[in-house]
Order: structure tokens, then sequence, then C-alpha cells
């Protein structure tokens, strides 16, 4: 039996796990003891991982060859994969001749490794000339990249998973914690068992498991945050609760945002947010009075047509407070998918390039330019998701290559994704599973490795690069995702008009040797910028274990043997000097004022419908929904709602309601819950098309439940508001 040192490929906590091998067979996995983010725990989904990987070969979920699909509707065939990137190359050079280089679109996924991130951004920036290359990080991690960088300066999470420690007071705002991230609650109670003086403050409209450790919840009304955080600073002003010294010392804007929350009296936070005032004095007074406030927070800040708004009025709290900079406090989103974070980091989303440039910077376009040895990086705007398969419905992008990613199940108003996916002259589907949604629409299908059998990086919440290594080879015909793309984008080099004068993607295919060039390509880009990660070779990472950025090089010196020996050469807190990554070194206060939700209740769709994950199912269910025993705890899709509102329309448990909102229709069970409150209703994001099918408002065949959810996302973010539409729930009629 073999055990090989890797990451778990589910959720951002980024827990370091053993697989277990025989052969080319996973027989097992264990938590990684000495890696620092779960030291040897693992959670329901992580600790079957091993039966999830040999379920699907045994029932014939992986996809093991390149499919060709001549028509569509029609079965695909088996070819080779000189053939299969061959016909991508010549349908994809044939749609930028004739329409230029942004009639093509690159959609990618946060389940990525970095390396192959790397490789999408070259060849849709450096190679092709287009910005059209998102990730579905856009739909989970985009408000709070947009929220640091107006605040802070950087996309950069300051704290770490230490800092729970430390923390004398936590408040977790939209994260239903104990079930996204199991193994970082889990680490959130072990501090409050050991110190039991710590307070945790819990906001969310919903009643989750992680309110039970909870000292208060404010169960506020969906998408209220804002108007929250400004009376809650509000009250610091009032009170005297704020530190003047460190905001005249370090930040700027205070004035202006002072004047906007004037307005935000307790009794008007009360009203919006439907708290009590004396619960918002209880919080406020936790917050800026503890000696330390750690907030964490996730999806319910994030998936909101006001996310940069709420990301950054929480920050504005932790800057008036001086809650930063120390242990036990600051800002801290969680991140929903492994390495949303190294996508970001190498500038894979269509207004980002390598290591934190921006795109509308013309010198960070010049450096990258001459970094990949281009004449130049384009300077229009990518599109972002929402923005791009919009773009594909109306035809101005006509092909689209998809990789990692289940679009077809995960975007909001799927009866529009749908039509952009019908309507692309050509689709690529890069997957490692043959069950998804959207291999339906692909032209072409192109076998990917998966867990077990990838090599590369992924960086998770707190900012730690840690190594992914196969325990077992590649099934079938399966290539890692940035080989399959290096070969394509050298096919297409030789079909278009040169723009380098050598070839952009000089990796050995098919090697770790090639990833690893990759790497040390992406380390180089980061020299001298906020997240420099110079000094963090292969070799230094297998034998310090995983590291923190940034790390420069002069910061990294590796001991001389191995394995994991929990060195900690990187940086564990950020703007401890109270010098922000800023033109002037001083954090902003952000200035927005409250906007309610998108799509508010009315007559018609009087209730409020909330999203979001299951304890034992990830994403669209393609590896969980392998398992028989991951079903134990969720058996099957339901709608909760507050019981009054049940009792109200006569309604029981187990009843088949129908669930509609203006873009479509769902019937499923209903169930009372006192989770949710009046007038709110939830339904979770996993199930599919076998599960939870429906009809769009134009009659086509939809499934899941963002057939309900709106387009509609933040301005700054671009990220869509997955977490609230206007629905009616009905009795089902049933024929
Ligand atoms: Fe995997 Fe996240 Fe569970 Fe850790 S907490 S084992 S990373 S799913």
């Amino acid at each position: 039996m073999t055990d090989t040192r890797s990451t778990c490929p589910y959720c951002g906590v980024g827990c370091g796990v053993i697989i277990e091998s025989e052969g080319a067979q996973i027989t097992g996995v264990r938590g990684d003891p000495e890696h620092p983010a779960n030291f040897g725990r693992l959670c329901t989904k992580g600790s079957t991982l091993h039966l999830t990987a040999s379920a699907a070969v045994t029932m014939q979920t992986r996809l093991l060859q390149p499919m060709q699909r001549l028509q569509r509707g029609s079965a695909a065939a088996s070819v080779p994969w000189a053939q299969a990137l061959d016909v991508a190359a010549d349908r994809f050079a044939r749609i930028i001749a004739d329409h230029g280089p942004d009639a093509v679109g690159f959609y990618v996924s946060g389940q990525l490794l970095t390396e192959d991130y790397y490789v999408f951004n070259k060849l849709a920036k450096g190679l092709i000339g287009t910005n059209n290359l998102d990730t579905n990080s856009r739909l989970c991690m985009s408000s709070a990249v947009a929220g640091y960088k107006k605040t802070l300066g950087s996309d950069a999470p300051p704290s770490c998973y230490d800092d729970f420690k430390d923390a004398q007071c936590l408040f977790i705002v939209g994260s239903n914690t104990a079930w996204a991230h199991p193994i970082l609650f889990r680490r959130i109670e072990d501090a409050r068992r050991a110190n039991p003086a710590m307070k945790i403050v819990v906001i969310d409209p919903r009643r989750t498991d992680t309110c039970e450790i909870a000292d208060l919840h404010l169960a506020i009304q969906p998408g209220t945050d804002v108007m929250l955080f400004h009376g809650m600073l509000h009250l610091m002003l009032r009170e005297g609760w704020t530190q003047p010294a460190y905001i005249a010392r370090h930040t700027s804007g205070f004035d202006a945002l002072e004047r906007t929350v004037r307005d935000c009296t307790p009794d008007q936070v009360a009203k919006v947010c439907g708290i009590e005032p004396s619960a918002l004095i209880e919080a406020t007074r936790l917050f800026a009075n503890s000696p330390s406030t750690l907030s964490l927070y996730c999806m319910g800040m994030n998936q909101s047509s006001s996310g940069t708004a709420k990301n950054a009025a929480l920050i504005n709290l932790h800057l008036a407070t001086a809650q930063i900079g120390k242990p036990g406090a600051g800002p801290f989103s969680l991140t929903g998918q492994p390495n949303a974070m190294g996508g970001r980091e190498v500038g894979g989303m269509a207004n980002l390039l390598s290591a934190h440039r921006d795109l509308a910077n013309a010198g960070h376009r010049a450096e990258v330019a001459a970094l990949w040895g281009v004449a130049d990086v384009p300077a229009a705007p990518g599109k972002t998701a929402i923005e791009m398969f919009q773009a594909a419905a109306d035809g101005e992008i006509r092909a689209l290559w998809i990789s990692c990613t289940n679009p077809a199940q995960s975007m909001p108003d799927q009866a529009t994704v749908r039509r952009a996916l019908e309507r692309c002259e050509f689709v690529v589907v890069q997957e490692a599973f043959a069950t998804t949604a959207t291999c339906a629409y692909a032209d072409l299908l192109l076998p990917a490795t998966t867990w077990g059998e990838k090599v590369g990086t992924v960086t998770n919440s707190e900012r730690r690069i840690s190594r992914v290594r196969p325990a077992v080879p590649a099934p079938g015909a399966a290539r890692h995702d940035w080989s399959a793309v290096a070969d394509f984008a050298t096919r297409l080099e030789a079909r278009l008009p040169r723009r380098a004068p050598g070839t952009l993607f000089p990796y050995t295919l098919d090697d770790p040797a090639g990833a690893q060039a990759i790497w040390n390509e992406h380390r180089e880009t980061t020299r001298g910028r906020d997240l420099d990660i110079t000094g963090l070779s292969w070799a230094l990472l297998d034998t310090a274990g995983p590291q923190q950025w940034p790390c420069p090089e002069d910061q990294a010196t590796g001991p001389a043997t191995g394995p994991a020996t929990g060195r900690s050469l990187g940086k564990a807190r950020l703007y401890e000097d109270g010098v922000f990554a800023t033109p002037d070194g001083r954090a902003r206060f952000h200035n927005a004022a409250y906007q309610p939700v998108a799509e508010a209740r009315d007559e018609r769709f009087p209730f409020s419908l909330n999203t979001g994950r299951l304890r034992d199912q990830w994403h669209g269910m393609s590896r969980t929904g392998t398992l028989g025993r991951l079903f134990g705890h969720v058996p099957e899709p339901l709608v909760q709602m507050n019981g009054q509102d049940m009792a109200r329309l006569q309604l029981g448990d187990g009843d088949l309601v129908q669930v509609s909102s203006r873009r479509g229709a769902l019937v499923l069970p209903v169930r009372a819950s006192t989770e949710v409150g009046p007038h709110q209703s939830f339904i979770a994001m996993h199930w599919g098309e076998e599960y939870l099918s429906g009809q769009s408002s134009s009659g086509e065949r939809i499934a899941g439940v963002n057939a309900l959810t709106l387009p509609v996302f933040c301005p700054d973010s671009k990220q869509p508001e997955l977490k609230h539409a206007a629905v009616r729930i009905l009795k089902a009629e049933l024929p």
C-alpha cells in the first residue's frame, strides 16, 4: 500500500489528506496530521473521497475518452486526442478569423489547480488576445475580492485560521460554517472550549446549525447587511466606541462615511433588518469593545447584488475599531471552492491579470505582456460569467470552452444559459465526469483527470499553498487540464497570426515536470508583488509543508529533510504594521448607501427564496452523488418554509408544492423548518435534473433551483444574487 500526501478537492478550508492506494486503485483516505489546516481531521465529504473515486469509475460516471458529437442531440463518438484537439483548433481559429478574438470565451472553475488556471489565462489573454476568460469563482468570491481591493488595497485575506484561538469575539456573517466549512467549525468549537469567554455572534436570515454555538443570532431580513453594518457604525460613533487615533493615522475617507451612517439609527435598522434594537446594540458592543474581533463571512455576503458594498461595510467596522492587524482580529472571507484563491492569484478572471494585476491598468498589461513575451494584452474588458452566457445567447460569443464546471446547473437563470449553449456554434466541455448537465451541450467532450490523479498546487482561504499529488495514474485517456489546454494552444498557435517569436506553451505535456515549469513561470510573475511567492519552489513545499503567501525568495530557505516539517515561512497575518496595500498606505473607508435586494417580494411573489449548501453534498453532485451514504443526511430535494406560512397555506410536511419565480417553476416537497423565518424559503443548490426538474416561464424544460434565480449582479464584482429571488409557493395541482 502506498501513501500519497495531497489536498481535499472540495472546499476552501484546504484540508491535507493522505491517499492510500494499491497499484492503480485508491483504497482509502485519511486526514494529514501534519497539515496546518486540519491537523488530521476530515469531514464527511473529505473522509469518503476514496469511495466516491472508486464509485465514479465502477458506476461509469467518468469520462474516459475524447468524444465528438457531429450533430447536436446525437450520440457522441470517441475520437483520438490529436483529432479532437485539431478539430477544436480548426473551429476556434475559423471563428477568431471571421469574427475576432472576442467571439470566443473560456469558462473555468475554482476546482482547477493553479497550473491549469495559469495556462487558460495565457491562452486567452496572451495567445488569442481576448479577456473572455471567467470562472465559477465569479459566483463564489468576486465580491470578497472587490471588497478587499476597495478598502485594504489588495485581494488578500488578512487573517489566518490560528486567529480563531486568539479571537475574543467571532462575527460569523452569511456563512453556515458548520456545514460548508466543517473542519473550520471544529476549530472554532475547539477555540470556544479553550476560551469559554469568547463571544460568538451569527448574522444570517436562517437559523442554521452554525447558530447552535452563537451567543447572539441576528436573523436579519435577506440582503439588509449593509444597513446593519452602517447602523453598527452609527452606534459606535454615538457611544464613542471607535478608535479615532487609528482612523486618523491609518485610514482615509471616514468623514464621508460618517455622514452616510448618520441616518442609520437603531430604529431605522430595526425596521429594515427586522431585528430588535437591543440585539443591534449588544452585537455592536461586542464587536467594538472586545479585545479582538474576527469576522468570518462567505456566500451570504458575496452572492448579492450589493455584495461588494456588504463586504466593504463590514471591513469599515474593523477599520473604525482598529480590529485588524493583530492576533484574533480582522475581516476573514472564507473561500467556497478549493482553489478560488489560486485562480485569482494567476489572474484567472475577466478583469484580472497575473499576480493580482488589474486589466484596467495599462502598466500592468504591459508587465504581463513582457513576462509572456507577447506584443500586448488587450485592454477591452472581458465578459464575466453572467455576461459571457448572455453574449453567447445573443450570438456575440460563438465558441465556448467550459472546464471543470457545470453552468447548465450552477448559473442563475437557467433558461438563458441553456439557450446560450444551444446557440453557440462550438462548445468544448473538459470534464472528469460524463454526467453533468453541461455535457449534453458539448460538441467535443475532453476527459480530464481529477482528485487522486492530478498534480499541482492549490491555495486555501488563509492564503496557504498546498501541493496536490497523484496517487494513481489517469484512467482511460484522461489528461490533466493544463496538459490538454497547452496541447490545444500549441495547435491553435500554428493556425493564428503569430503573437510571439516562439511557442508560448513550452511545457512537457502529460508530465509532472510540465506542471512544475508552469508553477515556476507563475512564481516569477509574482516577484515584487503583494503575493510574492518566488520563495515557494515545489521542492520547498515538499520539505517544509504548505505555506502562506507572501513568501519571497529571501524569506524562504527550506530545511534539509522532509516530509512536512510544519515550518512557517510565509506571513500568517497582514497589515500588522498598519500599512495597507494602497498607494498611500492608508486603508480606505468605502462609502456606499444601503440598497435592497434586486427583486423584492410583492403580492404576486410573496416569499424570499434563499439557496445554499447541504452538509454532505458538493456542487452539482457529480462526485458526491455517486455515494449512497452521503444522501443519509438529506435524501431528497425539498423546500423549507416557516410553519406559520405552511399553516396559512394549509400545507403539511411532504406536500408537493410549486415554487415559481418570474423565470421558471419547480415542483418539490415542502417541509416546515424553524431555520427559515416567515415569508422566507430555502432550497439547496445541489439537486440537478435527475432530482428536480421544472419549466422555464417560456416552457423549456429546466432543472434545479437555478431555474428560479435571477441574473442580476453586483455592479462592482459582477457576482450574481444567488441568495435572493422573489417566489410564489402554492400547493401543486397534479394531473
Ligand atoms: Fe474537504 Fe472542506 Fe471537509 Fe476539509 S472541510 S475535508 S477541505 S470538504
